[in-house]
């Protein structure tokens, strides 16, 4: 009888053990934050419990003689099996739930340079035009267009190519604050929409973007420095306006500013006489 008391406390002990490495797992894929404390802490807890599984036994199994004493080890069996079953299952749920995050992030980027894409852009932008028209801030967008872009890629090829568009993508991204919106538009097309931004702040964000650009010049596999620069248009939302005729008018500003020499930023709705360089 004592035996198999001991036997049953034993593969408690067993079951709980192999409830470590799913927790792990989950602690890994968990990296940090609340979540990670919470498992953390259960797994002491596990470990806790397999101690007192030991203790249970090494004070109980002297008083082990008839059947009915061995429930307690029935109950601490059946409780390892659960903790192992519900350790398994949350570390498969968690696998999942990675696997559909980085889905998400995958349907809503451009794997190139890291910055949203253009699907996103479309439900995006329309949900930024409701929420200006409701606060009554203005909402702006710069449209950012590389100069010359074809001439690097007939140069130096693709790769160097792919190398400036990651390098501009994080440029861009450095200099935007938290709540603007990075897109890759198209090629060597991006744009941002920056919530409660006027004209004027859309203006300092496009220059600032122009003077880093042309301040930070790539280094080549080769060993040269490449200066790549971009023409920008700029646009203010406007009344009664829809996301269609407000990314055009951008892109109109963004045309004006190549036809008056590139490396420069135009604003939309003004007179070429705002064609800055
Ligand atoms: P402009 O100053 O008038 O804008 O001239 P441009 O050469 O920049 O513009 P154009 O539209 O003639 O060329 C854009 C080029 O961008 C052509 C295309 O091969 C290249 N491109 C588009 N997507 C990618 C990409 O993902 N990687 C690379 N390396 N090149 C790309
Ligand atoms: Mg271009
Ligand atoms: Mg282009």
């Amino acid at each position: 009888m004592v035996w198999i008391f001991l036997a049953m406390i034993a593969l408690g002990m067993g079951l709980l053990t192999l409830s470590l490495p799913p927790i792990h797992a989950i602690l890994k894929a968990l990296n940090d934050g609340e979540l990670y404390t919470r498992w953390s802490r259960l797994r002491w807890l596990i470990v806790g419990f397999i101690v007192a599984y030991g203790l249970y036994a090494a004070i109980r199994y002297t008083t082990v003689a008839t059947p009915s004493d061995l429930l307690g080890g029935l109950i601490l069996l059946a409780g390892g099996f659960f903790v192992l079953a519900v350790a398994r299952l949350s570390a498969l749920t968690t696998q999942d739930l990675v696997r559909i995050t980085a889905l998400e992030r995958d349907v809503v980027r451009d794997p190139l340079t890291g910055t949203f894409n253009r699907r996103y852009l479309d439900s995006r932008l329309e949900e930024e035009i409701n929420r200006s028209r409701r606060s009554g801030l203005p909402l702006s967008t710069l449209m950012i267009d590389l100069d010359h872009f074809k001439g690097i890629n007939d140069r130096y090829g693709h790769l160097v190519g792919d190398q400036v568009l990651r390098h501009v993508g994080s440029l861009i991204l450095s200099q935007v604050r938290l709540n603007d919106i990075v897109v890759r538009y198209g090629g060597e097309e991006f744009v941002v929409i920056t919530p409660d931004s006027g004209l004027d702040d859309a203006a300092r964000l496009g220059h600032r973007l122009l003077r880093h650009l042309r301040d930070h010049s790539i280094d080549l596999p080769n060993g040269d420095k490449l200066t790549v620069t971009a023409s920008i248009g700029a646009a203010v939302l406007e009344e009664e306006e829809g996301r269609t005729t407000f990314l055009r008018r951008a892109d109109d500003a963004l045309y004006e500013a190549k036809r008056n020499g590139r490396d420069r930023l135009c604003l939309a709705g003004a007179a070429v006489a705002n064609s800055i360089a």
